[in-house]
């Protein structure tokens, strides 16, 4: 039987808590303890894919086409596992299903109720992942705060499981903050104590306290925390702010968290071993000429819009001992700005995904100067769209081609939506989701890269490639070097004559990890490392 571990978050959101998670999961894989993730998001959308950038950041997608929260990117990239649509609930399934039942007439004329329908129905939830998983742990994570009003029924089910499956099988770890005073320079402890006391008058008592600080934190606060908050000395954790995130595990590894959690559960795990992480994070430490990379898109201001791609690029730079240096540079400000300018210092440009006008013009600028002056450019999703409508705006000599979502009457629909698509109203998880199957042309970039003909990707699109234009494209130097098994449409795109420009319709970002860069994004960084540019590369000192 699997056993549960609950992460609730106290004090403020934005805490770290996703990266805690997936850092406890790591610390139990780690001990050969079979781990699985689940995020709960009390907001009433039935999933993210619904939901602006400016509301959630990066909408995350599993390989069976679930549209998720960002911190499964985290959970999978930490713990190295794929996750399915059964990690991440939120309120709007739950009451979905409930009042689905309700019609169907499954309650038997019963009066439906939060308690205890809707608390079961969450519940329900929490054993599918546990049986479906077969994982020695199943880790749920609370999203928002404690105190939130949507989140009460989730604690509340929370609470229930204590009872269901037994309190040796059932741990509650809450994360807060501590804020410093600048004033009287000290960490209080105060908005801790509060939002526990919120937990116990829900009826649940935290067994560790992870606490975020951005300053050390002394015995003396920890002791206050224990006593306050009737919580094991040693299982008060502190957790201060780190610059590389990948360093978390080992942090709460050596202040004890994993025996601590190990002993309270009664788990059978094996000696802990992290020297994967601890290389990697050595590795980081160590000084790196840097490489310069652009990253051209809409939200560039809210930098966890494109979560994933920023660590797929580190992931690369690392293995290839290059410091990533990222430069955000807004496609709405290329429109009017000089590409020259932006783009002055970048070794590679990458355009992420997208919806939408705003800004396409200035990511095709961004295409336009990568084909032009030689530099590798990678393509996601949007990106790839971007780089075929400017290829095609060279080869004709047009600034007319255009994918139908930007024109619906450019006389050249490079890109155009699926056919699969043309019927399709509802807009919540209907566009082509999850995995798919790519066949690789032998001798391309990307066969190169990726070393097997055959692939599976992510994908999360409505518009594809325009199969009316690919001959005359491909005659002028365009390779369509992935395409689905039957043919019909293109996956991934290159410049023949260039060093490294590579487009792919799916989402490459969601499968790179640590230690294990995704091969398009190593191949993208092996090609950008090279390349010469003004301000960009520095001279390391030599070592005495
Ligand atoms: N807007 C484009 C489409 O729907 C690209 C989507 C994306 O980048 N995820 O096809």
């Amino acid at each position: 039987m699997s056993k549960y571990i609950f992460v609730t978050g106290g004090v403020v959101s934005s805490v770290g808590k996703g990266i805690a998670v997936a850092s406890i999961g790591t610390i139990l894989k780690s001990r050969q303890i079979s781990v699985t993730v689940q995020k709960l998001d009390p907001y009433l959308n039935v999933d993210p894919g619904t939901m602006s950038p400016y509301q959630h950041g990066e909408v995350f997608v599993t390989q069976d086409g679930a549209e998720t929260d960002l911190d499964l990117g985290n959970y999978e990239r930490f713990i190295n596992v794929c996750l399915t649509a059964d990690s991440n609930v939120t309120s709007g399934q739950i009451y979905s299903a409930v009042i689905a039942k309700e019609r169907r007439g499954d309650f038997l004329g019963g009066t439906i109720q939060v308690v205890p329908h809707v608390t079961n129905e969450i519940k329900s939830r929490f054993k599918r992942l546990a049986e479906s998983s077969g994982a020695d742990v199943v880790l749920v994570e609370v999203g928002g705060t404690v105190g939130d009003m949507e989140g009460q029924p989730f604690l509340e089910a929370i609470r229930q499981m204590r009872n269901d499956v037994g309190r040796d099988n059932v741990l509650c770890i809450h994360v807060t903050l501590l804020p410093y005073l600048v004033t009287t320079q000290e960490l209080k402890t105060k908005p801790t104590q509060h939002s526990v006391n919120e937990l116990r008058r829900i009826g649940i008592q935290p067994d560790i306290i992870i606490c975020r600080a951005d300053y050390p934190i002394p015995e003396a606060i920890r002791s206050k925390i224990s006593q306050f908050c009737d919580v094991k000395r040693e299982a008060v954790i502190p957790l201060e702010t780190i610059p590389v995130v990948y360093e978390v595990p080992l942090v709460l590894e050596k202040e004890g968290l994993g025996i601590l959690v190990v002993d309270m559960l009664n788990l059978k795990g094996e000696a802990p071993d992290l020297s994967h992480w601890e290389k990697m994070v050595a590795s980081h430490k160590e000084p790196h000429e840097p490489v310069n990379i652009a990253l051209v898109g809409k939200y560039v201001e809210l930098k966890d819009a494109y979560y994933s791609v920023r660590e797929s690029l580190y992931h690369a730079a690392l293995y290839h001992d290059r410091e990533l240096k990222v430069t955000w540079v807004s496609s709405e400000d290329l429109e009017t700005g000089d590409a020259d300018v932006l783009l002055r210092s970048a070794q590679g440009i990458v355009v992420p995904g997208g919806f939408g006008i705003r800004g396409i013009e200035g990511m095709i600028k961004a295409a336009t100067y990568a084909r032009e002056n030689n530099i590798p450019y990678l393509g996601l999703c949007l990106g790839m769209q971007i780089m075929v409508i400017e290829f095609a705006r060279h080869v004709f000599k047009s600034p007319l081609p255009n994918s139908t979502e930007f024109n619906e009457q450019t006389p050249y629909p490079v890109i155009d939506l699926m056919e699969s698509q043309r019927n399709v109203r509802e807009k919540g998880k209907t566009m082509r989701l999850g995995n798919y199957p790519c066949k690789l042309c032998e001798g391309s970039r990307a066969a190169d890269a990726y070393g097997v003909g055959l692939i599976h990707e992510r994908h999360r699109h409505r518009y594809e490639f325009n199969n009316r234009f690919r001959e005359q494209l491909e005659g002028a130097g365009l390779v369509c070097s992935g395409l689905s098994p039957d043919e019909q449409l293109v996956e991934v795109c290159e410049i023949a004559s260039h060093s490294w420009m590579v487009g792919c319709q799916f989402h490459p970002e969601f499968g790179s990890r640590l230690g294990q860069p995704h091969p398009l994004f190593q191949g993208f960084i092996g090609a950008a490392k090279g390349v010469l540019r003004e301000g960009a590369q520095t001279v390391l000192p030599l070592s005495t």
